[in-house]
This record gives structure tokens, sequence and C-alpha cells, in this order.
């Protein structure tokens, strides 16, 4: 195999519209003759949008749907249109996009299926298509040599929709003989972020925000040498600058610590992204297409044991369950298993438990229901009583002025801390000022 490959990723905000493409082709330039893989998630929002012409289908209003459907491909229309200008959009590329457009018509006419999450799949991997369908069409027309990639071709996963599970053996097989003849043409090939195949070739997703995670299964297969995420910060700061102020930007990370922070809701890199690259000791470099020429933040495995800074991650959307035994006896292992089995089979993504002699405490977050029915399902044997909407604190390499400060104006409902971390799940209450 070919060595040196390096696989760069751009999210949704980096090719939001006309001139975010061009910028992102603009950056690509700097990098002719490089053997590179571009995986590209869907436009701006795409992604919401699709998911509201699935709610709106799956509630029986077709004909909403359609429209909310057809709005869309009219808005990546009015993109293509921008970028090709007088030259007009090349006829394959029109063609491709109402090509893309006739099974999801098609599905939309029929009622909904058993299964939501595959319904769901099927109309929500319409955005990565539209986008990158677009943008390869772009940069070969500016002549850059561009193979359009589907992705649907190279990742096999199992069939547990919206969360499709990644069949590695398969999957390296396939992105390794279906990618480097391209490099070797001279292509620069780019696919779909979040976007892959059932064994049945039925369209799947890879989880909301997936496309980070689409790179590090590629980076993998092709043991690249470094991957880049290409993001509209100047690299993985120590708090998410949208909620906090003074965050700086840390220049080097360990494998481990960006792993512990995704995973409690630092947004900058899916979490699934970390295990993939650091099993082949791949660099991670997390950079600003607002400033390409900014050094953004390295994460590799080299730095274990360095100083880090407090780091703050919030995670909004929780809930946290208390589940007693309703003839006080104490929560013992037969009940610890049940808990667990349950929520096994919900699925349900456990962010902090605590126990004591006759209760469980348990934080989930709080999605599609499933909180409800692990409740129901207990209420036999159990009494269970449910807080929502609050928020998950995990802060590493902490001081307690940090956590001292997160706590102000809230009502900390559980915590727990280990030598480097501190978690607290909060709810926001009005601080009485006297008079
Ligand atoms: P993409 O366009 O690739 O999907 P996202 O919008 O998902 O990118 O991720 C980038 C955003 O992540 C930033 O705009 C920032 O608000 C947020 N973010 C959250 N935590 C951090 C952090 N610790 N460092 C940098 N950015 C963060
Ligand atoms: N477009 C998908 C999402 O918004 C995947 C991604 O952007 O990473 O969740
Ligand atoms: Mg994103």
């Amino acid at each position: 195999m070919q060595d040196g490959f390096q696989v760069f990723k751009f999210g949704g905000a980096s090719i939001k519209d006309a001139a975010a493409i061009r910028n992102v082709a603009a950056i690509l330039e700097d990098f002719q003759g490089l053997p590179l893989v571009v995986v590209i998630s869907a436009m701006g929002k795409t992604t919401n949008a699709l998911e509201e012409v699935l709610k709106l289908y799956r509630a029986g209003q077709q004909e909403a749907a359609r429209e909310a459907l057809y709005a869309i491909r009219d808005q990546h229309r009015s993109v293509a249109m921008e970028l090709f200008g007088e030259a007009g959009i090349p006829p394959e590329l029109a063609d491709h996009l109402n090509d893309l457009m006739v099974p999801v018509e098609w599905q939309l006419e029929d009622e909904p299926s058993d299964n939501g999450d595959f319904d769901y799949d099927q109309i929500v991997s319409l955005g990565e298509l539209f986008s990158t369908l677009i943008i390869a069409a772009y940069l070969n027309q500016n002549g850059r040599k561009t193979f359009w990639l589907d992705a649907r071709d190279a990742i096999l996963t199992d069939d547990i929709y919206r969360q499709g599970g990644v069949q590695w053996p398969e999957t390296q097989k396939r992105i390794q003989s279906l990618v480097p003849p391209h490099i070797k043409a001279g292509e620069l090939v780019l696919t779909q972020g979040f976007i892959a195949s059932t064994s049945d070739l039925n369209t799947i997703t890879l989880g909301r925000e997936g496309s980070d995670y689409t790179a590090a299964i590629f980076s993998y297969c092709l043991d690249a040498e470094r991957m880049s995420i290409w993001k509209d910060v100047p690299g993985v700061l120590t708090a998410d600058p949208r909620k906090f102020k003074n965050v700086s930007k840390l220049d080097r990370l360990s494998y481990r610590e960006a792993i512990e922070m995704t995973y409690y809701g630092a947004k900058v890199i899916h979490p699934k992204t970390i295990k993939p690259l650091q099993n082949k000791s791949i660099p991670l470099q997390v950079r600003s297409f607002i400033d390409p020429a900014g050094e953004g933040t390295l994460i590799s495995d080299a730095l274990e044991d360095e100083a880090y800074p407090a780091m703050v991650a919030v995670e909004d959307g929780q809930a946290l369950v208390h589940v007693s035994t309703r003839d006080f006896s104490f929560v013992a292992e037969q009940h610890i298993k049940e808990f667990f089995d349950l929520i096994a089979e919900l699925r349900l993504r456990v962010n902090m438990i605590q126990n004591t002699a006759i209760a469980f405490n348990v934080v989930f977050n709080d999605v599609d229901g499933k909180v409800d029915e692990f409740c129901e399902r207990l209420q036999e044997r159990y009494k269970t009583l449910i807080d929502r909407d609050l928020q998950l604190i995990t802060v590493r390499n902490y001081t307690d002025e940090t956590v001292e400060s997160l706590k102000r104006g809230k009502l900390v409902l559980l915590e727990g801390r280990l030598p480097k971390t501190v978690q607290m799940v909060v709810r926001e209450q009005p601080v009485l000022v006297s008079k």
C-alpha cells in the first residue's frame, strides 16, 4: 500500500454556503499532490432539517414532509448555482442529485415502516450525499481531479440503524482496495461522513456528528500518517467558547484526555473518533478552516504525563433516575444486574452512577423516550423518580476553584470525584442576592 495517506474532515459549518465551499477548495489547493482522502458532512444544519422531514413523515404528514424535502433540495440547488455561476450546474450533477431524491420520494409515498430508525437513516443520509456530490463536481470543474467515493461501498456495518457498528475486517478490505487506485491516478478521494451500508445494502448512519468517526475509520484502514479535522475554532480549547469566557487553546493533548473530554460532551470531536486513531498511533490535528495557517491542536500518544490545565465539558439533556426497592431490601448484585440488562437492551447511555443501601441513582442522556421506558419496565418491583433537564458538567484536571465557580447559580443533584475528574449533575437555579 502507498505510504503517507492523510485524511481530512470538513464539517457542516465549513461548507455551510457557496463562500464556505470556496474556502474549503482554497485550503485543498495548498495540499496538491498529497495522497488525500477528504471526508465531508452535510451542509450547515441540513441534518437537522432532514430530521424534520422524518418527523413529519412519521407523524403521517406526508405532504408537509415532501415540501420540507423539496426545500432542502432547492437550497442545495441554489448553492450549486452560485458555485457554478454562468456555466450552470453540470448536467451529470443535476441528474445524480435527482436520482438520489427518487427513493426518498417513493418512501414518502408509503406508510412509515415498523422501524423508525431504518426510516431515519434512509432520509437523513441524503445530506452528505448532496453536499459531497456538489463539492466533488466543483473541485473537478476547478481542475482538481476528484473521485467521488460512495461511503456506502466502503464502510460495512451491522444493522443497528442510527448507530451502525462497523464491521472492521470487511471495511478495511474494501477501503484498501477502493482508495489507492484513485490516489495513484493523482485524484483526491472525496467521500461522505456519517453514512455507511448494511450487508443488505441498506443505507445506515453512524450516529449524529459521526463524520469525524468516518474520517477515523478511513485513517485506520489506510494506516494514515495523520488525520486533520477542520473546525470553526482554532483547536481544542479548555471549554466550549460558546458557553465559557477565558478559554485557551491546547497545543497538544493525549488521546486519553481527548477521549475523556469528548465522551462527556466536548463537542469538538466525536468521541468514537479517538479509539481507531489511538490503536494505530495516528496523530489527530484539530485545526481551523478560518485560520488555516494556525497550528491547531495535535492529539497523539506521546503526551500521557503532561500537566494539563483544567478542562470543562458540558452535556445538556440529562435525566437523573432514582431507583429504590419497594420493600426496603438492599440494592444487591441481582438488582444491579437487572438494571444493567435493561440499560443494555434499551441502549441507554449511562453518564454517572451512584448507589446507596436501598437506592440506585443513574444519569442518562434523555433521548427518544427511553428513560421513561426504563422506569416503566422497573415499576412493578421498584419505586422510580426522574429529574429531567439537567446538565452534566465534567472537569478534568480540576482545581477546587474551578469546581466552585462552576457550581455558582446551580443546584448540584449528584457529584462524583476521582483523582483527576469531578463530575456533577446540576440544575440552573437563580441565585438569591440580598437587597
Ligand atoms: P463540525 O462543523 O465539524 O460538525 P462542530 O460544530 O460539531 O463541528 O464542532 C465545533 C464546535 O465545537 C465549536 O464551534 C465549539 O463551539 C464546540 N466545542 C465544544 N467544546 C469545545 C472545546 N473544548 N474546544 C473547542 N470547541 C469546542
Ligand atoms: N451531518 C451529520 C450530523 O449533523 C454528521 C456530522 O455532521 O458529523 O450529525
Ligand atoms: Mg458537527
